[in-house]
């Protein structure tokens, strides 16, 4: 069978039909966009959407009543969600960086009580996605560090019947509106250069977790991502993300493809959608004091060819890296593939847009228009993990054959 076939009993889908669930969810995004960018305020009738959608469960097995998209078939989804709204899907891709990491996961076998304790806490997520339709935010970057999580500052301390959480997180996107946060903190006390760092689940109602509104920034305006505190914030020992300690920073080096890779399909569809707007407006848009379009002039055609080699080829390394990653994740080939995605279309994006601008003249910065919207989104890739320096670095020290399964040899 076709993988493209491969159809979820429970929910009748095949991957083709949740990439086209998504264009057409993307397209009904289009029209709400610019109201949320100017206003800074959080989609909520895009995620109503997703939730009604069943989309939470994307990655959740077809066993469990999820969809059970592979990892080629959800960047190309995120990238159509992204098209029509990119904070949208940035910030549904934090919600699967939890859940889909999940969902790549071997237990069966590992055996006793810790095989218990995962089956048990992934059986929760999937019921907290599927049939609560909560959402998950992912809570890892603070002040002065970043996403650097071998010098996380947030601690836990272990107590009577859980842990208890002391930190800052500064950029948690749908901070106030996600249900759960996945916290990224270090066991307290610990001098180790490579520190147990675990994930812990905080309800959003937890009165010791205190969100500030804060985000008033250049583009991802809809993606409240704002800081929370963690003050002496209590969590039950079933917060414990998978039921295990100290696993994150391994699972990480060795498996970078969520922490990475998610970000491909948004960026991607930020290209995409500037570019389609870029043909389309050519088409229209007279050359001055003649009736005859601009996409009849060649120095355009000639432009415009030239930026959709650059997109095709970064959309070919986007999907590749996609591909592998479903494949053979977590290989040194899958590893680097990814890299390379997240250096191709972080750069891309800030370039693509800008050429378009110029492209199609000075009234495409006009706020009527989506183009200096995606603009100033495009400008955010390469902020964000991997940063563009960071891929380089790893693509660099891989080709010199350094073992990057170890996390002191990366960037985290
Ligand atoms: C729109 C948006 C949404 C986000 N949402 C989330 C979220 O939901 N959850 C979350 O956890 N995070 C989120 N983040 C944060 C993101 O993951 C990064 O942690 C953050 O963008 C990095 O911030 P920074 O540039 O201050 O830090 P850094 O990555 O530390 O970089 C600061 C500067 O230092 C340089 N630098 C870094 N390391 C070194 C080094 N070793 N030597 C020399 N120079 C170095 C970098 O190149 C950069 O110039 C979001 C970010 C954005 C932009």
């Amino acid at each position: 069978m076709n993988q493209n076939e491969h159809k979820n009993i429970k929910t009748g889908i095949n991957n083709n039909q949740i990439i086209e669930l998504c264009r057409e969810l993307g397209q009904k995004f289009v029209s709400r966009a610019a109201k949320y960018d100017v206003e800074g305020s959080f989609p909520v009738e895009n995620f109503d959407d997703l939730k009604e959608a069943g989309l939470l469960g994307i990655m959740i097995p077809t066993e469990y009543g999820g969809m059970g998209a592979d990892f080629l078939t959800y960047t190309r989804a995120l990238e159509q969600l992204s098209k029509g709204d990119a904070s949208t899907g940035l910030t549904f891709n934090m919600h699967n960086i939890a859940v889909g990491s999940l969902s790549e996961l071997q237990i069966d076998g590992i055996g006793g009580t810790r095989e218990e304790r995962m089956k048990g806490f992934i059986t929760w997520v999937y019921d907290q996605s599927i049939k609560e339709k909560k959402i998950f935010a992912s809570a890892s970057s603070e002040p002065g560090i970043g996403a650097h999580f071998s010098k996380l500052k947030t601690t836990y301390n272990r107590v009577d019947g859980g842990f208890v959480i002391n930190g800052v997180k500064n950029w948690v996107s749908m901070a106030g509106y996600a249900d759960y946060y996945v916290v990224a903190a270090r066991v307290a006390d610990s001098e180790s250069e490579t520190p147990a760092v675990s994930f812990l689940v905080v309800d959003k109602e937890n009165p010791n977790a205190r969100v500030e509104f804060t985000w008033d920034v250049l583009g991802m305006r809809a993606t409240s991502t704002n800081p929370v505190y963690f003050e002496d914030c209590f969590v039950p020992t079933e917060a414990l993300f998978l039921g295990s300690e100290g696993m994150a920073l391994y699972k990480i080096a060795r498996e970078p493809h969520w922490l990475v890779g998610g970000y491909n399909g948004v960026y991607l569809g930020i290209c995409s959608a500037t570019f389609e707007f870029m043909v389309e407006y050519l088409k229209t848009k007279k050359i001055p004091g003649t009736q005859t379009p601009l996409s009849e002039d060649s120095r355009i055609q000639h432009k415009v060819g030239e930026l959709y080699a650059q997109l095709e080829a970064t959309r070919r390394v986007t999907y590749d890296a996609a591909r592998l990653v479903t494949e053979r994740p977590g290989t040194p080939e899958a590893n680097m593939a990814i890299h390379h995605a997240k250096f191709m279309v972080s750069e891309l994006g800030p370039r693509l847009t800008s050429e378009a601008i110029r492209t199609c003249g000075g009234s495409t910065i006009s706020r009527r228009m989506p183009l200096e919207r995606y603009f100033r989104e495009a400008r955010c890739g390469g902020l964000m993990p991997a940063t563009s320096d960071e891929c380089l670095f790893y693509l660099g020290k891989a080709a010199f054959g350094t073992d990057l399964s170890k996390p002191s040899e990366t960037y985290w």
